[in-house]
Protein backbone atom coordinates (compact mmCIF):
# COMPACT_ATOMS: atom_id res chain seq x y z
CA UNK A 1 0.00 0.00 0.00
CA UNK A 2 1.51 3.01 -1.09
CA UNK A 3 -0.66 6.76 0.24
CA UNK A 4 -2.97 6.27 2.58
CA UNK A 5 -4.28 9.59 1.56
CA UNK A 6 -3.58 12.23 -1.42
CA UNK A 7 -2.76 15.51 0.59
CA UNK A 8 -3.61 17.74 -1.53
CA UNK A 9 -7.06 16.68 -2.45
CA UNK A 10 -9.74 18.50 -0.35
CA UNK A 11 -12.91 17.56 -1.34
CA UNK A 12 -14.59 19.02 1.73
CA UNK A 13 -13.60 21.85 4.40
CA UNK A 14 -13.28 19.37 7.73
CA UNK A 15 -14.86 22.67 9.62
CA UNK A 16 -18.84 22.85 9.02
CA UNK A 17 -18.28 27.06 8.07
CA UNK A 18 -16.07 27.04 5.11
CA UNK A 19 -13.41 29.71 5.71
CA UNK A 20 -13.24 30.29 2.42
CA UNK A 21 -16.82 31.08 1.86
CA UNK A 22 -16.90 33.17 5.28
CA UNK A 23 -14.04 35.11 3.29
CA UNK A 24 -16.17 35.68 0.13
CA UNK A 25 -19.08 36.53 2.18
CA UNK A 26 -17.15 39.31 3.90
CA UNK A 27 -15.82 40.66 0.60
CA UNK A 28 -19.43 41.04 -0.44
CA UNK A 29 -20.94 42.46 2.21
CA UNK A 30 -18.06 45.71 2.07
CA UNK A 31 -18.70 45.65 -2.10
CA UNK A 32 -22.48 46.07 -1.59
CA UNK A 33 -21.87 49.61 1.05
CA UNK A 34 -19.27 50.10 -1.68
CA UNK A 35 -21.58 49.09 -4.54
CA UNK A 36 -18.58 48.06 -6.01
CA UNK A 37 -18.48 47.11 -9.74
CA UNK A 38 -19.17 43.09 -10.05
CA UNK A 39 -16.17 42.83 -12.48
CA UNK A 40 -13.89 43.83 -9.75
CA UNK A 41 -15.81 41.85 -6.96
CA UNK A 42 -15.19 38.63 -9.37
CA UNK A 43 -11.55 39.40 -9.58
CA UNK A 44 -10.88 40.00 -5.93
CA UNK A 45 -13.00 36.47 -5.35
CA UNK A 46 -10.17 34.55 -6.66
CA UNK A 47 -6.75 34.33 -5.00
CA UNK A 48 -3.75 35.14 -8.08
CA UNK A 49 -1.95 31.90 -7.60
CA UNK A 50 -2.16 28.83 -5.55
CA UNK A 51 0.64 26.64 -5.19
CA UNK A 52 0.70 23.60 -2.85
CA UNK A 53 4.09 21.56 -2.83
CA UNK A 54 4.95 18.41 -1.90
CA UNK A 55 7.42 18.13 1.15
CA UNK A 56 9.13 15.00 1.00
CA UNK A 57 11.29 13.97 4.40
CA UNK A 58 13.28 11.71 5.91
CA UNK A 59 12.19 11.68 9.66
CA UNK A 60 14.35 10.87 12.36
CA UNK A 61 13.96 7.11 12.55
CA UNK A 62 14.64 7.04 8.75
CA UNK A 63 11.34 6.78 7.50
CA UNK A 64 10.11 8.97 4.78
CA UNK A 65 6.98 10.99 5.01
CA UNK A 66 5.47 13.39 2.27
CA UNK A 67 3.74 16.28 3.98
CA UNK A 68 1.35 18.96 2.03
CA UNK A 69 3.21 22.68 1.98
CA UNK A 70 0.59 25.41 0.65
CA UNK A 71 1.17 29.35 -0.32
CA UNK A 72 -1.97 31.16 -1.47
CA UNK A 73 -1.28 34.87 -3.08
CA UNK A 74 -4.27 36.33 -3.06
CA UNK A 75 -3.48 40.11 -4.08
CA UNK A 76 -0.58 42.12 -5.10
CA UNK A 77 -2.51 45.46 -6.35
CA UNK A 78 -0.75 47.58 -3.80
CA UNK A 79 2.74 45.61 -3.53
CA UNK A 80 4.17 42.33 -2.73
CA UNK A 81 2.09 39.51 -1.14
CA UNK A 82 2.74 39.48 2.13
CA UNK A 83 1.56 37.36 4.93
CA UNK A 84 2.86 34.51 7.81
CA UNK A 85 3.18 30.98 7.41
CA UNK A 86 1.31 28.92 9.25
CA UNK A 87 2.16 24.86 10.77
CA UNK A 88 -1.16 23.76 12.64
CA UNK A 89 -2.46 20.69 12.29
CA UNK A 90 -6.49 22.81 10.83
CA UNK A 91 -4.61 24.11 8.16
CA UNK A 92 -6.17 23.77 4.76
CA UNK A 93 -5.50 25.48 1.41
CA UNK A 94 -9.36 26.44 2.24
CA UNK A 95 -8.32 28.61 5.58
CA UNK A 96 -5.30 29.28 4.16
CA UNK A 97 -6.59 31.04 0.54
CA UNK A 98 -9.31 32.69 3.24
CA UNK A 99 -6.42 34.08 5.66
CA UNK A 100 -4.50 35.45 2.20
CA UNK A 101 -7.56 37.21 1.27
CA UNK A 102 -7.64 38.63 4.73
CA UNK A 103 -3.94 39.91 4.46
CA UNK A 104 -4.13 41.71 1.61
CA UNK A 105 -7.35 43.80 3.41
CA UNK A 106 -5.21 44.32 6.40
CA UNK A 107 -1.89 45.68 4.83
CA UNK A 108 -4.67 47.80 2.43
CA UNK A 109 -6.35 49.01 5.92
CA UNK A 110 -2.72 49.81 7.47
CA UNK A 111 -2.00 51.75 4.44
CA UNK A 112 1.41 49.74 4.18
CA UNK A 113 2.95 49.23 0.16
CA UNK A 114 1.54 45.27 0.37
CA UNK A 115 -0.99 42.37 -1.40
CA UNK A 116 -2.18 39.52 0.68
CA UNK A 117 -0.63 36.36 1.07
CA UNK A 118 -0.62 32.72 3.37
CA UNK A 119 0.99 29.54 3.93
CA UNK A 120 0.91 26.92 5.78
CA UNK A 121 1.77 23.03 6.35
CA UNK A 122 -0.79 20.85 7.91
CA UNK A 123 1.95 19.75 10.95
CA UNK A 124 1.69 19.32 14.62
CA UNK A 125 5.02 21.18 15.39
CA UNK A 126 5.30 19.82 18.66
CA UNK A 127 5.16 16.34 17.70
CA UNK A 128 8.12 16.51 15.04
CA UNK A 129 12.09 17.39 15.98
CA UNK A 130 13.93 20.68 15.74
CA UNK A 131 15.88 18.95 12.74
CA UNK A 132 12.57 17.50 11.14
CA UNK A 133 11.18 20.88 11.37
CA UNK A 134 14.16 22.10 9.97
CA UNK A 135 13.77 19.89 6.89
CA UNK A 136 10.61 20.64 6.34
CA UNK A 137 10.94 24.01 6.50
CA UNK A 138 13.91 23.57 4.50
CA UNK A 139 12.28 21.91 1.75
CA UNK A 140 8.98 23.92 1.91
CA UNK A 141 10.74 27.20 0.92
CA UNK A 142 13.02 25.60 -1.38
CA UNK A 143 9.63 24.25 -3.57
CA UNK A 144 8.87 27.71 -3.46
CA UNK A 145 11.56 29.19 -4.93
CA UNK A 146 10.52 30.74 -8.33
CA UNK A 147 7.34 32.34 -6.29
CA UNK A 148 8.71 34.10 -3.46
CA UNK A 149 11.35 36.78 -2.95
CA UNK A 150 11.13 40.42 -1.42
CA UNK A 151 9.65 42.35 -4.17
CA UNK A 152 7.71 38.76 -5.04
CA UNK A 153 6.64 37.09 -1.71
CA UNK A 154 7.44 37.95 1.58
CA UNK A 155 6.91 34.91 4.27
CA UNK A 156 6.62 36.11 7.87
CA UNK A 157 5.48 33.97 11.13
CA UNK A 158 2.64 33.08 11.97
CA UNK A 159 0.91 30.20 14.16
CA UNK A 160 3.72 27.34 15.16
CA UNK A 161 6.33 29.30 13.41
CA UNK A 162 8.91 31.65 14.68
CA UNK A 163 12.40 33.63 14.49
CA UNK A 164 13.46 30.34 13.87
CA UNK A 165 11.88 28.62 11.24
CA UNK A 166 12.54 32.25 8.96
CA UNK A 167 15.95 32.13 9.77
CA UNK A 168 16.10 28.76 7.95
CA UNK A 169 14.21 29.92 5.33
CA UNK A 170 15.64 33.11 4.42
CA UNK A 171 19.04 30.54 4.76
CA UNK A 172 17.55 28.40 2.01
CA UNK A 173 16.47 30.83 -0.22
CA UNK A 174 19.93 32.82 -0.08
CA UNK A 175 21.75 29.60 -0.50
CA UNK A 176 19.95 28.71 -3.72
CA UNK A 177 20.14 32.09 -5.47
CA UNK A 178 23.77 32.67 -4.42
CA UNK A 179 23.62 35.78 -2.48
CA UNK A 180 22.18 36.94 0.96
CA UNK A 181 18.56 37.95 0.63
CA UNK A 182 17.61 39.14 3.98
CA UNK A 183 14.61 40.99 2.84
CA UNK A 184 12.70 37.41 1.70
CA UNK A 185 10.81 37.28 4.79
CA UNK A 186 10.43 39.42 8.21
CA UNK A 187 9.88 37.96 11.59
CA UNK A 188 13.85 36.99 11.24
CA UNK A 189 15.93 36.85 14.12
CA UNK A 190 17.77 40.05 14.61
CA UNK A 191 21.26 38.80 14.17
CA UNK A 192 20.62 38.43 10.12
CA UNK A 193 18.15 41.65 9.62
CA UNK A 194 15.34 41.27 12.20
CA UNK A 195 13.55 44.01 13.94
CA UNK A 196 13.63 45.25 17.62
CA UNK A 197 10.01 44.78 18.40
CA UNK A 198 8.81 42.57 16.40
CA UNK A 199 8.41 39.45 18.26
CA UNK A 200 5.61 41.52 20.31
CA UNK A 201 4.42 43.18 17.86
CA UNK A 202 0.89 41.82 17.15
CA UNK A 203 0.33 41.47 20.77
CA UNK A 204 1.36 45.40 20.69
CA UNK A 205 -0.79 46.29 18.19
CA UNK A 206 -3.28 44.41 20.00
CA UNK A 207 -3.10 46.34 23.26
CA UNK A 208 -2.97 49.45 21.56
CA UNK A 209 -6.42 49.20 19.77
CA UNK A 210 -8.02 47.94 22.88
CA UNK A 211 -6.63 50.77 24.66
CA UNK A 212 -7.86 53.09 22.28
CA UNK A 213 -11.52 51.60 22.13
CA UNK A 214 -11.64 52.08 26.35
CA UNK A 215 -10.72 55.25 25.97
CA UNK A 216 -13.42 56.41 23.61
CA UNK A 217 -15.87 54.83 25.99
CA UNK A 218 -14.01 57.10 29.01
CA UNK A 219 -12.22 53.74 30.53
CA UNK A 220 -8.74 53.64 31.66
CA UNK A 221 -6.98 50.15 31.31
CA UNK A 222 -6.25 50.53 35.11
CA UNK A 223 -8.45 47.27 36.74
CA UNK A 224 -10.16 46.37 33.46
CA UNK A 225 -11.44 42.49 33.76
CA UNK A 226 -10.21 40.80 30.58
CA UNK A 227 -10.15 37.32 29.49
CA UNK A 228 -7.39 35.96 26.66
CA UNK A 229 -7.82 32.53 24.87
CA UNK A 230 -4.67 32.01 23.78
CA UNK A 231 -1.06 32.58 24.90
CA UNK A 232 1.43 31.78 21.71
CA UNK A 233 2.96 34.98 20.58
CA UNK A 234 0.14 36.92 20.11
CA UNK A 235 -2.36 35.78 23.49
CA UNK A 236 0.75 36.20 25.61
CA UNK A 237 2.24 39.39 24.09
CA UNK A 238 -1.20 40.39 24.51
CA UNK A 239 -1.26 39.44 28.20
CA UNK A 240 1.72 40.44 29.51
CA UNK A 241 1.58 44.14 27.86
CA UNK A 242 -1.79 45.07 28.97
CA UNK A 243 -1.19 43.53 32.60
CA UNK A 244 2.08 45.84 32.55
CA UNK A 245 -0.45 48.69 31.76
CA UNK A 246 -2.65 48.08 34.57
CA UNK A 247 -5.41 45.45 33.31
CA UNK A 248 -6.33 42.19 35.47
CA UNK A 249 -6.20 39.30 33.11
CA UNK A 250 -8.27 36.82 34.90
CA UNK A 251 -7.82 34.05 32.29
CA UNK A 252 -5.54 33.08 29.49
CA UNK A 253 -5.61 29.56 27.62
CA UNK A 254 -3.69 27.31 25.65
CA UNK A 255 -4.70 24.36 23.00
CA UNK A 256 -5.11 22.02 26.04
CA UNK A 257 -7.05 24.25 28.81
CA UNK A 258 -7.37 27.49 30.40
CA UNK A 259 -6.97 29.24 34.01
CA UNK A 260 -8.46 31.51 35.73
CA UNK A 261 -8.32 33.43 38.96
CA UNK A 262 -10.87 36.03 40.12
CA UNK A 263 -8.19 38.93 40.95
CA UNK A 264 -5.93 38.52 37.89
CA UNK A 265 -3.05 36.54 37.10
CA UNK A 266 0.55 37.10 37.53
CA UNK A 267 1.18 37.00 33.83
CA UNK A 268 5.33 37.04 34.40
CA UNK A 269 4.85 33.65 36.34
CA UNK A 270 2.22 32.28 33.95
CA UNK A 271 4.81 32.95 31.07
CA UNK A 272 7.64 31.44 33.38
CA UNK A 273 5.92 28.15 33.88
CA UNK A 274 4.33 28.02 30.29
CA UNK A 275 7.99 28.28 29.31
CA UNK A 276 8.54 25.25 30.98
CA UNK A 277 5.85 23.47 30.31
CA UNK A 278 5.71 23.26 26.82
CA UNK A 279 4.16 26.39 25.96
CA UNK A 280 0.95 25.07 28.38
CA UNK A 281 -0.54 27.33 31.09
CA UNK A 282 -2.41 23.97 31.88
CA UNK A 283 -1.62 23.00 36.05
CA UNK A 284 -0.56 26.59 36.79
CA UNK A 285 -0.79 26.43 40.76
CA UNK A 286 -2.90 28.92 42.08
CA UNK A 287 -5.50 28.93 39.41
CA UNK A 288 -8.66 27.32 38.77
CA UNK A 289 -8.77 25.39 35.54
CA UNK A 290 -11.32 25.87 33.02
CA UNK A 291 -12.19 24.98 28.98
CA UNK A 292 -11.31 26.98 26.36
CA UNK A 293 -14.86 26.90 25.44
CA UNK A 294 -15.51 28.09 29.30
CA UNK A 295 -12.96 31.09 29.25
CA UNK A 296 -15.14 32.67 26.24
CA UNK A 297 -18.06 32.70 28.53
CA UNK A 298 -16.58 34.22 31.45
CA UNK A 299 -17.98 37.47 32.61
CA UNK A 300 -15.39 39.76 32.08
CA UNK A 301 -15.00 43.65 30.48
CA UNK A 302 -12.45 42.69 27.07
CA UNK A 303 -12.51 39.35 25.71
CA UNK A 304 -9.43 38.68 23.42
CA UNK A 305 -9.68 35.91 21.20
CA UNK A 306 -6.57 34.83 20.40
CA UNK A 307 -6.57 31.53 18.95
CA UNK A 308 -8.37 29.88 16.14
CA UNK A 309 -10.81 31.13 14.00
CA UNK A 310 -14.79 30.63 14.71
CA UNK A 311 -14.70 30.55 18.62
CA UNK A 312 -17.42 32.74 18.75
CA UNK A 313 -20.79 31.45 16.83
CA UNK A 314 -24.63 31.21 16.62
CA UNK A 315 -23.89 29.03 19.23
CA UNK A 316 -21.99 30.17 22.04
CA UNK A 317 -22.78 34.11 21.42
CA UNK A 318 -25.74 34.41 23.65
CA UNK A 319 -23.32 33.45 26.73
CA UNK A 320 -20.86 35.60 25.71
CA UNK A 321 -20.96 38.22 29.12
CA UNK A 322 -18.19 40.60 27.77
CA UNK A 323 -18.68 44.36 26.77
CA UNK A 324 -15.59 44.62 24.35
CA UNK A 325 -13.96 41.55 21.74
CA UNK A 326 -10.81 42.51 20.07
CA UNK A 327 -10.23 40.03 17.58
CA UNK A 328 -6.04 39.09 18.20
CA UNK A 329 -7.00 35.68 16.16
CA UNK A 330 -8.20 35.82 12.12
CA UNK A 331 -11.85 35.10 11.90
CA UNK A 332 -12.48 34.47 15.33
CA UNK A 333 -16.28 36.03 15.47
CA UNK A 334 -18.24 34.91 12.59
CA UNK A 335 -20.47 36.87 10.63
CA UNK A 336 -23.82 35.79 12.56
CA UNK A 337 -22.49 36.32 15.79
CA UNK A 338 -20.86 39.59 15.00
CA UNK A 339 -24.16 40.66 13.81
CA UNK A 340 -26.12 39.49 17.61
CA UNK A 341 -23.37 41.30 19.25
CA UNK A 342 -23.69 44.54 17.89
CA UNK A 343 -27.17 44.47 18.33
CA UNK A 344 -26.41 44.13 22.17
CA UNK A 345 -23.76 46.86 21.62
CA UNK A 346 -20.93 44.67 22.24
CA UNK A 347 -17.54 46.57 20.73
CA UNK A 348 -16.18 44.23 18.18
CA UNK A 349 -12.68 45.10 16.95
CA UNK A 350 -12.14 43.39 14.03
CA UNK A 351 -9.34 41.37 13.19
CA UNK A 352 -7.54 43.11 10.34
CA UNK A 353 -7.27 45.79 12.50
CA UNK A 354 -6.53 44.67 15.94
CA UNK A 355 -4.55 41.69 15.25
CA UNK A 356 -2.18 44.14 12.49
CA UNK A 357 0.59 44.97 14.34
CA UNK A 358 2.54 41.79 13.37
CA UNK A 359 2.40 42.52 9.95
CA UNK A 360 3.14 46.95 10.63
CA UNK A 361 6.41 46.20 12.13
CA UNK A 362 6.90 43.40 9.86
CA UNK A 363 6.89 45.98 7.20
CA UNK A 364 9.26 48.13 9.46
CA UNK A 365 11.65 45.84 9.51
CA UNK A 366 11.18 45.38 5.41
CA UNK A 367 12.05 49.04 4.96
CA UNK A 368 14.83 49.08 7.98
CA UNK A 369 16.20 45.95 5.87
CA UNK A 370 15.82 47.81 2.28
CA UNK A 371 17.55 50.95 3.14
CA UNK A 372 20.40 49.63 5.82
CA UNK A 373 19.89 51.56 8.51
CA UNK A 374 18.23 50.06 11.90
CA UNK A 375 16.17 50.89 14.30
CA UNK A 376 16.04 51.21 18.32
CA UNK A 377 13.00 49.88 19.67
CA UNK A 378 11.72 52.82 21.35
CA UNK A 379 11.38 54.08 17.10
CA UNK A 380 9.76 51.25 16.04
CA UNK A 381 6.89 50.73 18.64
CA UNK A 382 6.68 54.82 17.67
CA UNK A 383 6.36 54.23 14.27
CA UNK A 384 4.22 50.80 14.26
CA UNK A 385 1.91 52.60 17.39
CA UNK A 386 1.25 55.52 14.55
CA UNK A 387 -0.09 53.51 12.09
CA UNK A 388 -2.01 51.28 14.30
CA UNK A 389 -4.06 54.47 15.62
CA UNK A 390 -4.16 56.23 12.68
CA UNK A 391 -5.46 53.37 11.04
CA UNK A 392 -8.17 52.95 14.36
CA UNK A 393 -9.60 56.69 14.06
CA UNK A 394 -9.96 56.18 10.23
CA UNK A 395 -12.09 52.69 11.21
CA UNK A 396 -14.10 54.76 13.60
CA UNK A 397 -14.54 57.61 11.39
CA UNK A 398 -15.25 55.36 8.37
CA UNK A 399 -17.72 53.66 10.72
CA UNK A 400 -19.62 56.92 11.80
CA UNK A 401 -20.00 58.33 7.97
CA UNK A 402 -21.43 54.80 6.75
CA UNK A 403 -23.53 54.09 9.79
CA UNK A 404 -22.23 50.69 9.93
CA UNK A 405 -20.06 48.44 12.62
CA UNK A 406 -16.76 48.70 12.93
CA UNK A 407 -16.32 45.29 11.00
CA UNK A 408 -17.48 46.38 7.68
CA UNK A 409 -15.96 50.06 8.24
CA UNK A 410 -12.61 48.26 7.92
CA UNK A 411 -13.82 46.12 4.98
CA UNK A 412 -14.97 48.62 3.39
CA UNK A 413 -11.61 51.03 3.75
CA UNK A 414 -9.26 47.55 3.20
CA UNK A 415 -11.74 46.92 0.09
CA UNK A 416 -11.87 50.07 -1.04
CA UNK A 417 -8.46 50.50 -1.51
CA UNK A 418 -7.71 48.06 -3.57
CA UNK A 419 -10.56 48.24 -5.62
CA UNK A 420 -9.55 51.39 -6.34
CA UNK A 421 -5.83 50.56 -7.40
CA UNK A 422 -7.07 47.80 -9.14
CA UNK A 423 -9.65 50.53 -11.23
CA UNK A 424 -6.57 52.55 -11.64
CA UNK A 425 -4.21 50.34 -13.03
CA UNK A 426 -7.06 48.50 -15.48
CA UNK A 427 -7.48 44.86 -16.46
CA UNK A 428 -4.73 43.57 -18.78
CA UNK A 429 -5.05 42.76 -21.26
N1 LIG B 1 1.07 36.26 10.52
C1 LIG B 1 0.83 37.63 10.83
C2 LIG B 1 -0.54 38.06 10.34
O1 LIG B 1 -1.39 37.24 10.13
C3 LIG B 1 1.94 38.52 10.34
C4 LIG B 1 2.13 38.50 8.86
C5 LIG B 1 3.36 39.26 8.40
O2 LIG B 1 4.06 39.81 9.22
O3 LIG B 1 3.58 39.27 7.19
O4 LIG B 1 -0.84 39.20 10.22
Amino acid sequence: MVATSLPFVETQSPAHICPYDQACNYLEWAAKELKLDAGIVEILSHPRKVVTVSIPIKMDNGEVRVFAGHRVQHSDILGPYKGGIRYHPAVTLREVSALAMLMTWKCALLGIPYGGGKGGIPIDPKKFSVGELERISRRYISELIKDIGPSVDIPAPDMGTSAREMAWMMDTYSVNVGHSVPGVVTGKPLSIGGSLGREMATGRGVMIIVRESLKDHGISLTGVRIAIQGFGNVGGAAAELLHQAGAKIIAVSSGAGGIFAEDGLDISAVKAYAAQNRRSVVGFPTAKAISNADLLTLPCDVLIPAALENQITEENVHEIKAQFIAEAANGPVTLEANQVLEARGVTVLPDILANAGGVVVSYLEWVQGLSYLFWDEERVNKEMEYLMVQAYHKVMEEAKTRRVNLRLAAYTLGVGRVAQALTDRGLYP
